[in-house]
C-alpha cells in the first residue's frame, strides 16, 4: 500500500466512515464516500452478505476508478431459520424502519423461550482494489447474543434495543457506544480487515 493512496467507501453512512476513517488513520490512506463522487447506491441483489458487499464495492469502484470498500450486515435468529438476516433493514416492508422491524421481530419470536431466542449479528466487509479485482479482500465479523421480549436501552440503532449482550447483561443500545464498537459484528470485521491489510 503506498501512502496518499485514495478509497471509495460504497456507503453514505457518516457513522461507518468515521469508523473506517479512525481505522485506516495510520495508513496514510484518504477514503472518500460514494455520494460525495456522485455515485449512487447499489441494488443489493445479492443472495448472501458478500455477493451485497462486493455488488456495493464494485459499482464504486467502477464508477470512480478507485479502490472500493463496501460491506453489509444483518441480524440473524436461529429460532427463524437466520431472518431478518440479508433483508434485516426491510424486514417490516419499509427500509430503515427499525421500530417497525422490531416489533415484526417481536412478534414472531412472541411464543419461542429465552434458551430459543440465540441469535447472532453478522457483517462482512471487502476491498475491491479495481471493479475486475479477482481476489478481494473479504474480512468477518459475528457477534451473538438474544432477542429479549421488549426493547431496552436507547442508544445505538436498528435492533440494538432487542439483542442482549449476555455476557455484558445489557442490550446493544445499553453499552457504551465504544465498547460497543470495538465488541461489535462490524467491530470485528474492520479488525479483521485491517489485519489482512497489513498483509497486503
Ligand atoms: P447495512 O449493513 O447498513 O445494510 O445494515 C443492515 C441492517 O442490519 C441495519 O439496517 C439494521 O437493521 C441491522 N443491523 C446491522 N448492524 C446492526 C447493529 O450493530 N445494530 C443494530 N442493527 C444492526
Amino acid at each position: 500500500m503506498s501512502a496518499r493512496e485514495r478509497w471509495v467507501i460504497a456507503s453514505s453512512n457518516q457513522g461507518k466512515l468515521r469508523e473506517i476513517r479512525e481505522l485506516l488513520g495510520d495508513t496514510g490512506i484518504e477514503i472518500v464516500t460514494q455520494g460525495e463522487l456522485g455515485v449512487a447506491d447499489a441494488d443489493e441483489t445479492g443472495l448472501t452478505f458478500v455477493e451485497n458487499a462486493l455488488l456495493k464495492a464494485r459499482k464504486a469502484s467502477r464508477e470512480t476508478g478507485l479502490p472500493a470498500l463496501g460491506d453489509d450486515s444483518g441480524l440473524c435468529v436461529d429460532a427463524l431459520g437466520g431472518a431478518p438476516g440479508l433483508y434485516s433493514a426491510r424486514y417490516a416492508g419499509e427500509h430503515g424502519n427499525a421500530d417497525a422491524n422490531i416489533d415484526k421481530l417481536l412478534h414472531e419470536l412472541r411464543d419461542v423461550p429465552d434458551a430459543q431466542r440465540t441469535a447472532h449479528f453478522y457483517a462482512v466487509i471487502v476491498l475491491l482494489r479495481h471493479a475486475d479485482d479477482p481476489q478481494p479482500v473479504i474480512a468477518e465479523g459475528l457477534w451473538r447474543g438474544r432477542v429479549l421480549h421488549e426493547r431496552r436501552g436507547d442508544g445505538g440503532f436498528g435492533y440494538d434495543p432487542v439483542f442482549l449482550d449476555v455476557e455484558q447483561g445489557k442490550s446493544a443500545a445499553e453499552l457504551d457506544k465504544d465498547f460497543k464498537n470495538r465488541i461489535s459484528h462490524r467491530g470485528l470485521a474492520l479488525a479483521a480487515l485491517k489485519r489482512q491489510l497489513a498483509l497486503l
